[in-house]
């Protein structure tokens, strides 16, 4: 059996008095989490136990008992009286962000003996200490009692006492035949929400090698780019043939706009010459250029994993996202290319988990010359733009041609079959997509890039044997989906936020 995980979002309806008993509660759970951050910080072996026996030798330090009357840094000294659940889950966000906290210093450390060691001087700073903490409160089993779909009744700190109060949650209910774990108090602006995560036990899906043997297995291979299309899908069985594909847009809108607010920030900068002016503001953008990648990175898988589901896919495959390649040029070109490879990695990231949920399993192949490689005979094809000559090979290019066999077409759909020629091959198959497929694709090439063209119904899958037609015909593109999202995409799929 295997178990998936989802995060129950409810937003909770509010009178200024909660309001103010949230904050109040949410106040002093960063205080107890920075309490604790000090107490590990003074004390060296705190971060070698395992989180269980940390959870124990922090409460012996700090919390007073008949047999422990005298801890060494008692927390009572700093705060009221705190519950025991309140300040184990204060323990643990503690314990979480010390661990992260002190490995990267550990990692800055060896960079810097090891540059020094060359003698040369280390170029990034030391990592600090959390400053200010915002850690959102989590409600451990006792914390929380009464729960319906639609209140729950939570102990909050109202500021001068601890009470329990009944709270009215908006939004989706709890779904049949889900276990609910602790939820968290979470503020957004100035509402707040309750987030439980949900989990679900469910039959697993069948590894890679067990599902290819049978012909009925589909694939869904993906290319992810940096361009206008981030991502081309395309299903194909377990013999090769390739039944449908999809285009998901959007690449180039997102680049716009990040190169319109890192254009910004870097004038900001030259014009204060100081970083404390105007930071507010650059931070402010650096937010906003965040929040808006992590939404079509979501967007983006949520359609990939809706469209392997309707195609029925069971298996989803990328290839390995490589390095960054650095780019030359102004700030704001080199900062929007660094920000479109860490969201192909959010892309990837977020379709393992939204299809894992889906029963669907996610494979990678190596990535090496996947754009190069005919997905018919497997020569390296020229790649050109409309309108050049088709030889060469012009990186990023929308178009590809391969002079052996006469194949033309998308460049970034190419590479996704190819993608899924690699798990193929690396199964043991020999897939090559059927000679009449390929007659169809030469045929039709003299339109071009005709997958562009299409309606909004999706494809029908056609009995196999005759893939031939699909070469052009299913493929279409997915237009307009940023202002229409398909009601089907779970918008409360999210287990993580960066
Ligand atoms: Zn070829």
């Amino acid at each position: 059996m295997a178990t998936a995980t989802t995060t129950l979002k409810q937003v909770l309806s509010g009178h200024a008095d909660r309001t103010a008993w949230f904050t109040a509660t949410q106040a002093l759970f960063n205080r107890v989490v920075a309490f604790y951050f000090g107490v590990i910080n003074a004390h060296d072996g705190v971060l070698e136990l395992s989180n269980q026996e940390a959870l124990t030798a922090l409460e012996k330090l700090t919390h007073a008992t008949t047999a422990n009357p005298d801890p060494i840094m008692p927390l009572h000294e700093i705060a009221y009286p705190i519950p025991a659940l309140f300040r184990r889950a204060a323990i643990n966000a503690a314990l979480g962000s010390a661990r992260s906290f002190f490995t990267h210093l550990s990692k800055w450390k060896a960079r810097k003996a090891k540059a020094e060691a060359k003698g040369k001087k280390c170029g990034d700073r030391p990592p600090v200490p959390p400053r200010t903490w915002n850690k959102s409160v989590l409600f451990y089993t006792g914390q929380w009692k009464e729960r319906t779909d639609t209140c729950i009744v939570l102990k909050v700190w109202t500021g001068s006492c601890w009470s329990w109060v009944k709270i009215h949650t908006l939004g989706r209910e709890v779904p049949e035949g889900s276990t609910l774990g602790s939820p968290s108090l979470i503020r957004k602006g100035d509402r707040w929400w309750l987030h439980t995560p949900l989990e679900k036990t469910f039959k697993g899906p069948a590894n890679v090698a067990h599902q290819l043997s049978g012909p009925a297995t589909k694939l869904c291979s993906i290319d992810l780019n940096l361009g206008e299309n981030l991502a081309v899908c395309t299903i194909q069985t377990a013999e090769g043939t390739v039944l449908s594909t999809k285009f998901l847009k959007g690449g180039k809108e997102v680049h716009d706009f990040r190169k319109r607010q890192l254009g910004t920030i870097a004038r900001n900068r030259n014009m204060t010459g100081l970083i404390a002016q105007g930071e507010q503001d650059n931070a402010a953008r650096w937010q906003k250029i965040s929040h808006r990648d992590d939404d079509l990175a979501h967007q983006i898988s949520a359609r990939i994993v809706q469209f392997a589901r309707e195609q029925g896919a069971s298996i989803l495959v990328f290839e390995h996202l490589g390095h960054l390649k650095p780019q030359q040029g102004k700030y704001s070109r080199r900062g929007n290319s660094k920000r479109a490879f860490w969201m192909k990695g959010r892309m990837f990231r977020y379709s393992k988990y939204k299809a894992w949920n889906a029963g669907i399993v996610t494979s990678r192949v190596n990535p090496r010359h996947t754009s190069r490689e005919c997905a018919w005979c497997h020569e390296l094809v020229a790649r050109y733009s409309q309108g050049q000559a088709e030889e060469g090979y012009t990186m990023g290019a929308p178009l590809v041609f391969c002079a052996k066999c006469g194949m033309r077409g998308n460049a970034d759909r190419n590479a996704a079959i190819v993608i899924g020629q690699r798990l193929l091959q690396r199964q043991g198959k020999k897939p090559s997509p059927s000679h009449e497929a390929h007659e169809e694709a030469a045929q039709a090439a003299g339109v071009g890039i005709c997958q562009e063209a299409g309606g909004d119904e999706e494809p029908s899958i056609p009995p196999s044997g005759h893939a031939g037609l699909q070469w052009h015909g299913t493929a279409k593109e997915e237009g307009r989906w940023m202002e229409a999202p398909s009601s089907s995409i779970p918008v409360q799929l999210r287990l993580f936020s960066e």
